[in-house]
């Protein structure tokens, strides 16, 4: 049964409201939802449908996200909700995208319940994911307080799609975050994934702003996003505005949803690209969605030292939202092992950015 509970960030317009949380800023007519389907005007005033609301949930390592610079090897619990403010056509969790309440199996659970949960399972941090955490915002916000309270550290897994008031007060609560870059231009934003790209580059440089560590996903699909002259923008970007060191994920898009009969990226292709990412300038370059390439390690990229080793884990346990399988193409890695001496690379002494349990400041 549905139950309702005040958003923030909006304001009335005419007989509407128009809800503020995201670029598509929506005006949402009495009794209807957002584009998001989890904001619900109810008499004049926006609720959150989906506050307290979780679909699944799971420990897993960092590294899944991905995150390789944050706290190697740290348990994390992931929890997802229903909602999304886009609309990727290869999306691999669409039924908690598109899916309505009404049959779906969920958990009801407050904010200090879900903390409780997490540190019963040992989690180190909670990792906000599966579904678009930008439209769970309040929830969020007030659970990751808590759970900073407690001494987890929170991790947001998002599309970026937010607008600045709202964005800052999330940003607030992050300590790590890995956004996906879908695509470097608006025609690919607005033709894949039903959004923009300039709020998404807005949201990376305010995370870096905030101190917060990023990683960037860039989700390639043959034919439509890995053009050399589009993937050579993004890179110079990411060098640019966010620093060389930013860890940088080019992820395998498989064929899913409304992309089945799209042929897949080569994995030689992807290598390639990673390649090309290293030669913009970029000083760790990751290859996902496969666990196929030797590309999930980090090196020195002075010397070329092995630094941290991950290895894929074929047997992790899967989770499931009613029959179908979330975050599939994720790839989970059991064995992770850090060579790094303190902060330095053991054989050439260079400084590595990766954050460790003391390097945290909240
Ligand atoms: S959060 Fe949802 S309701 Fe609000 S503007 Fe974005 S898509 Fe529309």
């Amino acid at each position: 049964m549905e139950e309702l509970s005040p958003a923030k960030w909006w304001e009335r317009e005419g007989g509407a409201v128009r809800c503020l949380l995201c670029p598509h800023r929506c005006l949402i007519k009495d009794g209807r939802l957002g584009f998001c389907l989890v904001r619900k005007n109810v008499g004049g005033s926006l609720f959150s449908t989906n506050y307290g609301i979780v679909s699944v949930s799971t420990i897993d390592n960092i590294e899944k996200k991905p995150i390789f610079h944050f706290l190697p090897g740290s348990k994390l619990y992931s929890v997802g909700s229903f909602g999304c403010n886009l609309r990727c056509l290869y999306c691999q969790n669409y039924p908690l995208v598109e899916g309505g309440f009404d049959t779906a199996p969920y958990r009801r659970l407050p904010p200090g319940d879900l903390v409780s949960e997490a540190i019963s399972k040992g989690a180190d941090g909670i990792a906000w994911t599966f579904n678009e955490p930008i439209v769970w915002s309040e929830y969020v916000i007030e659970t990751s307080r808590l759970a900073h309270d407690e001494g987890l550290y929170c991790m947001l897994n998002t599309n970026g799609y937010i607008m600045d008031r709202a964005r800052d007060e999330l940003l607030e609560v992050v300590d790590t975050i890995k956004v996906d870059i879908k695509g470097f231009s608006n025609k690919f934003y607005r033709e894949v994934c039903g959004g923009s790209l300039e709020p998404v580059l807005g949201t990376c440089e305010a995370a870096l702003e905030r101190g917060i560590h990023i990683e960037i996903a860039y989700p390639v699909i043959h034919g439509m996003n890995d053009r050399l002259d589009e993937i050579g923008r993004f890179c110079e970007w990411v060098r640019l505005k966010l620093g060389q060191d930013t860890p940088v994920h080019f992820i395998m898009v498989h064929k899913f949803h409304r992309l089945t009969s799209h042929a897949e990226i080569s994995f030689e292709v992807l290598e390639k690209i990673r390649l090309f990412g290293i030669q913009c300038g970029l000083n760790y370059v990751y290859v996902g969605g496969t666990t196929k390439s030797l590309a999930q390690n980090t090196n020195c990229p002075n010397c070329g030292e092995l630094l941290v080793s991950r290895t894929g884990d074929a047997n992790a346990e899967k989770v499931y939202y009613k029959d179908q399988q979330v975050s599939r193409f994720c790839p989970s890695h059991s064995d992770v092992r850090i060579m790094i001496n303190g902060r330095s690379c053991p054989r050439c002494g260079r400084t590595i950015p990766i954050r460790k349990k003391s390097d945290l400041q909240k």
